[in-house]
């Protein structure tokens, strides 16, 4: 069959790979100059340093099936995310952990002492089922670390108040009673060694995949497919005709600095009143490398006007009852499949992203060979 992937991400890359492999005919097209989506990474001319140029990506996981898949595309090198916060004047290990419980509250506590202070002197128990981002927050950690580490950071990050969002946003972040000061607690974790766009490369490569960048989509492509796998936004697809669903853009503003900026890859700034969320100095995401220069990004949050670069979907009330439209109106869509961060607006890590792009492959062939119609999703957005 003619197979049209619309984003040469790692959605439209890895089901293109498994389709190609399965002996149909792939093209993958892209409006962008390169492959790999946001997850693009380049080397800086000046400096030599490997750049997320969209922003951060640190590969971590427990599918282990996964795993291997990225492994048969790219030599990854053990790296493990140790951010920091400046906030209140102090710089702060996060997540929050044990480290920076003493710290922040002037004492030497054992974990035990630890989880009993936090539960019984600083979190609100009065609060028994938090729902906001905010009842999460005063719930289990109180006041006093809401207000330095989170309170402010997500004002900036998601425009809104935390009493807004929903508490499923806090429950991405650990909160630890010992001093593992690992971001993530996945079994797996990563960087490439030469890079995301380098391992998509290594997918994309196969006899039966061609990929024309600087193409955006037009309708007729769609006549001269079997089937369309769409990665780009899903109201975008409908060129936006119900209304536009809400996202946060992000922009970098980078600087140079020769030697080392701040001493960690991540820092974040908890206070209000630093207008950006976080400075990353890439050159710590590659570890195993020695550069003298060094690139940092200042991070700024902000709406996503209608030319901006979606990042994060805004899932509130208002944007749950216009998706539930899109995703109405995409169902009674014949011929295309909608996958990734964008064609199902969910905020999707990378190893999610290939799980689901391995599935919905899978589901692709089954469908294929039974003679069935391949649903518009095969995850739902909800
Ligand atoms: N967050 C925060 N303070 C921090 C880091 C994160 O308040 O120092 C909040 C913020 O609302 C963010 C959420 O926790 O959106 C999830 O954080 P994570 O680091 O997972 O966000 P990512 O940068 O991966 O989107």
């Amino acid at each position: 069959m003619n197979i049209l992937l619309v984003g040469a991400g790692l959605s439209g890359a890895v089901i293109g790979r498994r389709l190609a492999e399965a002996g149909h005919n792939c093209r993958i097209i892209d409006s962008r100059s390169h492959i790999g989506g946001n997850c693009h990474t380049e080397r800086d001319a000046k400096t030599g340093v490997m750049m997320h140029v969209y922003g951060p990506h640190i590969f971590h996981t427990d599918d282990a099936e996964v795993w291997d898949y990225v492994n048969r595309f790219a030599t990854f090198m053990p790296f493990q995310n140790r951010v920091k916060s400046t906030t209140q004047g102090a710089v702060y290990s996060l997540p929050v952990n044990l480290l920076t419980i003493n710290q922040f509250f002037n004492r030497t506590m054992r974990p035990d002492e630890a989880r009993a202070f936090i539960e019984t002197e600083q979190a609100d128990r009065s609060i028994t089922d938090p729902r906001t981002f905010e009842d999460q927050a005063l719930r289990f950690v109180g006041p006093a670390l809401y207000e330095a580490f989170f309170k402010g950071y997500t004002e900036k990050q998601w425009g809104c108040s935390p009493r807004d969002l929903p508490a499923s946003i806090l429950k991405r972040l650990p909160l630890r009673f010992n001093y593992d000061d690992n971001y993530f607690f996945h079994k797996y974790q990563g960087m490439p060694r030469d890079g995301y766009t380098d391992m998509i490369a290594g997918i994309l490569d196969h006899p039966g995949i061609t990929v024309d960048l600087d193409t955006p989509f037009t309708p007729d492509m769609q006549a001269e497919a079997d089937h369309v796998f769409w990665s780009g936004a899903l109201d975008g697809f409908f060129d936006f005709r119900l209304g536009r669903l809400g996202y946060r853009t992000l922009d970098f503003e980078r600087f140079d600095y020769d030697g080392d900026y701040q001493g960690c890859a991540v820092m974040n700034y908890g206070d209000r009143e630093v207008p950006f969320t976080r400075i990353t100095e890439h050159k710590h995401f590659s570890p195993w490398e020695s550069h003298q220069g060094s690139v940092c990004y200042r991070e700024f949050s902000r709406a996503a006007g209608p030319d901006d670069i979606p990042y994060y979907p805004i899932r509130l009330v208002q944007e749950k009852a216009l998706l539930d439209d899109y995703i109405a109106l995409a169902e009674t869509t014949p011929g295309v499949t909608f996958v990734g961060r964008l064609g199902t607006y969910r905020y999707l890590d990378m190893d999610v992203t290939i799980r689901e792009a391995l599935d919905c492959a899978r589901g692709f062939l089954s469908a294929v060979a039974a003679g069935e119609r391949m649903p518009a999703f095969a995850v739902s957005p909800r």
